[in-house]
Order: C-alpha cells, then sequence, then structure tokens
C-alpha cells in the first residue's frame, strides 16, 4: 500500500500503560515518590493521575455532618434527591449553579462546569465525601515537578475526572488540571488535504488524552488510577492551564441559555 498522502512527521502510534500495584492513597502521600518508585519514567511521558487519588493525597475528604446548610441549600432541596449538607458543600465549592433540578450542574471557580462540583463518594472509604483538589492546575504542576526532580526527565502531568457531556449519555475522562500540556492544539491555519485553510478547529488534546487513559482507569474497583502516554510529542517548555479550554460568559451561548431559564424560575 502506497502511503503517499501521509504528511511528513505525523506519528502513527503511541502507547498507554497503567501503573500497577499504586497503594490505597492516603493524605499526606507523596504520589510522585510512589508513581516513580514503579514505573521507569522517559522524557516527554504524559503522566495521567485520577483526581480521586489527588484529593485523597491532600486530605480533601470530609464529613457532612460537618456542614451547616444555608438557606439557598435548603431551598434547593426540596426539587433534587440530596441533602442540604450535600447541596452547601456543593454551593462552597462554585462560582454559582447553571441547573439545580434535576441535576445539579455549577461552575466552579476556575470556570470548570461539572455535576455536583466534583464532589465524590465513590472509591472513598466509609461515610466520607471527597472533593476535587482546589486548584488541579497546582496539583498538577506540584507532582509534575516533583517527578522531574526524582527522576531528572521532562515530563507532562494532566489531572482527570470523570465527566458527563452536554447531547450525549455517558461519560467519559476529562482534564481538570494539566503540567507542561497545552489543553487545546490549535490547527487554526494549518491546511487540509486539499489547501484548504482550517477556520475553526482546536483539537481537546487534553481530554482526548484523559479518555484514552480512562479506558484503562476504569470507574470501579481496578484500582488503577495512574496511566502513562509515551510516545507523543505535546509537551510545553511553558505554564499551561486549564482555563485555555474554558469559554469566557460572553463567549459562551449554552451558559448563557441556562442562566436566562435558571433566572426566569
Ligand atoms: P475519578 O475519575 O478521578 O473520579 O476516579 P475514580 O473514582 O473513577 O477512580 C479511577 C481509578 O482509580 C479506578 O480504577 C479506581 O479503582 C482507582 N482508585 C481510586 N482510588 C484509589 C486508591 O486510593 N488507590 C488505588 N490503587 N486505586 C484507586
Ligand atoms: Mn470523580
Ligand atoms: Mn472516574
Amino acid at each position: 500500500m502506497s502511503n503517499d498522502l501521509l504528511a511528513s512527521g505525523v506519528i502513527l502510534r503511541f502507547e498507554a500503560f497503567a501503573v500497577e500495584n499504586i497503594p490505597l492513597v492516603r493524605k499526606g502521600h507523596d504520589l510522585a515518590q510512589i508513581i516513580c518508585e514503579r514505573t521507569d519514567i522517559l522524557d516527554e511521558d504524559i503522566i495521567i493521575i485520577a483526581s480521586t487519588i489527588v484529593g485523597k493525597a491532600e486530605g480533601r475528604t470530609f464529613s457532612p455532618d460537618d456542614i451547616t446548610p444555608g438557606a439557598e441549600a435548603i431551598e434547593i432541596s426540596k426539587h433534587i434527591q440530596f441533602t442540604p449538607e450535600f447541596i452547601q458543600a456543593v454551593l462552597d465549592r462554585s462560582r454559582e449553579y447553571l441547573i439545580s433540578s434535576p441535576v445539579l450542574l455549577v461552575e466552579m471557580k476556575n470556570g470548570h462546569i461539572c455535576i455536583n462540583a466534583g464532589i465524590d463518594e465513590s472509591n472513598v472509604e466509609g461515610e466520607m465525601l471527597l472533593e476535587l483538589p482546589a486548584d488541579s492546575d497546582a496539583s498538577a504542576e506540584y507532582i509534575g515537578k516533583r517527578i522531574e526532580s526524582y527522576t531528572g526527565k521532562q515530563i507532562s502531568v494532566i489531572i482527570t475526572d470523570t465527566n458527563g457531556r452536554a447531547f450525549k449519555r455517558g461519560q467519559t475522562g476529562v482534564a481538570v488540571g494539566v503540567y507542561r500540556i497545552h489543553p487545546l492544539k490549535d490547527w487554526r491555519g494549518q491546511k487540509d488535504m486539499f489547501g484548504k485553510e482550517l477556520k475553526i478547529t482546536e483539537e481537546a488534546i487534553a481530554d482526548e488524552i484523559a479518555g484514552a487513559a480512562n479506558l484503562l482507569m476504569g470507574e470501579g474497583s481496578d484500582g488503577c488510577p495512574v496511566v502513562i502516554i509515551r510516545g507523543l510529542s505535546l509537551r510545553s517548555k511553558d505554564d499551561t492551564s486549564v482555563k485555555e479550554m474554558y469559554r469566557s460568559d460572553e463567549e459562551d451561548l449554552i451558559k448563557k441559555s441556562l442562566k436566562y431559564l435558571r433566572d426566569r424560575r
């Protein structure tokens, strides 16, 4: 078969593998050390880490019993199957809510929009809840820099969570924090196969990588919170942030519509 259509320098293969034998993570664990002790890291590796274990290592578990709900949380609880305490915990981590029933969709303080502010009870011991890292970019940078100093290699980190999507059933891994990888790849200005200029496409590479890694992580008892993707050449020399992905209030038509509906009620 002829390969005449392949552009020069195109990458045809990458490798994804899970880091085995990660322990049950507890507050104070050094995730960088845990990862480096269990696998060899190479330059340009992308290390994908489930937010669940980052939250656990940072000690971000809490009990709903310690929360005093305010009037807004009590009002919302009349229309959704959550306790006022849980709703208050979600509101405390949000800039504002966009939908309050039958799901609680919020914009978090860094611009990430998700259900329940990412607060979760799955894969957490006992009756405790777990929140996302307060600043997942900062957490990714902290872990990434430690991995670089342990190994002497230059790597990227993506912290992921499982999120639903608008318009479609099914959840997928998404990036909630990045270190040294831009979440978007800008194709604008490049040419298609027929020389036409691409005008719109920004490829959501961090979410694509998160989705690929999530195939190995699973959602249940797999015990597989760290995946390495090797063979893509995507490391950035500059600082990067998931905020590069989020649309401004002005730009985001769906956010605007949801706020309009919310405020009409
Ligand atoms: P999220 O997508 O970040 O909310 O994380 P999930 O709860 O979906 O878990 C992702 C993966 O990490 C699954 O394979 C879990 O079994 C695994 N996992 C979660 N916590 C731990 C832990 O403390 N230790 C280990 N080894 N695996 C964990
Ligand atoms: Mn989660
Ligand atoms: Mn998950």
